[in-house]
C-alpha cells in the first residue's frame, strides 16, 4: 500500500515566529506515524530556520516554487539547486501560479524537470477552472496538464512523482469537489500515467486531492481508489485542523488495516 501523504502549503503565510510557532504546536499534537508522511510548505523565508526546527522522524519541507535554471542572472528567483539539501518536495504549477502568475505548460515542465535533476520530488498540481468544467473540458485540462509537466521524465522517475488534483473551483472556497467527481478526475490520472508510462509507475504514484480539505472530509476522501492524501491550503495554517486532518487519516487507515485483516 502507498504511504498516506499530507501536505501543509501555508502560501503567503506566517513570519519566522509565527511559522516556528505552528510548528511547535503541530509537533506537539501530532505524533510520528510510519504509514502517513507528513509534509509542511512554509515560505521560502522560513524553510532555513524550519530545517532546523523540525523532527525529521515527524515533518518534511516543501518549497512552494522555485526557479528552473541552476544559477545566473535571475534577479529575485531561488533555484532547485539552492533548495536541495533543504527540502524534499516542491509544488510545481498551483493554480495560484498558474493563473496569478500566468505560468504557462512549458514554464511548468522546465520546473518538473529541474525538481527532479536535483532530487527534489515534484507534486505537480493539475486541475480544470469553474468555466472548464462546466463545457466539459475537464479531462482535456488535466491531458494537457500532465502530458506537458511529465514531458521531461523517465517512467522511473514518474513513479516517484506526486500529482495533486486541485479543481481550480475548490481551492480556498469551501465548495469541494463531489466525491464521484473527484473519484473520476484521480481515476483518469492513473489511467494516462498507466498509458503513457506503464503500469508500475501509474501504481507507485501518489496522487492527492486538494480543495478546501478539513478535518471532515479525510476519511471519505481516502475511501476514493487512488486518493494517497492531500494538499491542504487554508486549513494546514491551524494546528488544530491540520492535525485534525492527519488524525482522521490515522484513524481511516487502522480502520482499513482491520478490515483488510478480516478479509
Ligand atoms: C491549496 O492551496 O493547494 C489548497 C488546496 O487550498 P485550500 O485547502 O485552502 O483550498
Amino acid at each position: 500500500m502507498r504511504k498516506i501523504l499530507i501536505i501543509g502549503n501555508w502560501k503567503m503565510n506566517l513570519n519566522t515566529s509565527e511559522a516556528s510557532l505552528l510548528v511547535h504546536r503541530l509537533a506537539e499534537r501530532i505524533k510520528i506515524h510510519r504509514d502517513i508522511e507528513i509534509v509542511l510548505a512554509p515560505t521560502m523565508l522560513t524553510l532555513q530556520p524550519l530545517s532546523l526546527q523540525i523532527d525529521r522522524r515527524k515533518f518534511r519541507l516543501a518549497a512552494q516554487n522555485a526557479y528552473h535554471r541552476d544559477e545566473g542572472a535571475f534577479t529575485g528567483e531561488v533555484s532547485f539547486t539552492m533548495l536541495r539539501d533543504l527540502i524534499h518536495y516542491c509544488i510545481i504549477g498551483h493554480s495560484e501560479r498558474r493563473h496569478i502568475f500566468n505560468e504557462d505548460l512549458p514554464t511548468i515542465r522546465d520546473k518538473v524537470s529541474a525538481a527532479v535533476r536535483n532530487d527534489i520530488i515534484p507534486i505537480l498540481c493539475v486541475g480544470e477552472t469553474k468555466t472548464e468544467r462546466q463545457d466539459g473540458e475537464t479531462k482535456q485540462v488535466l491531458h494537457d496538464q500532465l502530458m506537458s509537466g511529465l514531458a521531461n521524465l523517465t517512467a522511473k522517475e514518474v513513479g516517484q512523482s506526486v500529482i495533486a488534483y486541485e479543481p481550480v473551483w475548490a481551492i480556498g472556497t469551501g465548495d469541494i469537489a463531489p466525491p464521484d467527481k473527484a473519484a473520476e478526475a484521480v481515476a483518469y490520472i492513473r489511467n494516462y500515467i498507466r498509458d503513457v508510462f506503464g503500469t508500475r509507475p501509474a501504481q507507485k504514484i501518489r496522487v492527492l486531492y486538494g480543495g478546501s480539505v478539513t478535518p471532515d472530509i479525510v476519511s471519505g476522501y481516502l475511501e476514493i481508489p487512488g486518493v494517497d492524501g492531500f494538499l491542504v491550503g487554508g486549513a494546514s495554517l491551524n494546528y488544530e485542523s491540520f492535525s485534525g486532518i492527519v488524525e482522521s487519516a490515522r484513524k481511516w487507515q487502522r480502520r482499513h488495516a482491520e478490515v483488510e485483516n478480516e478479509r
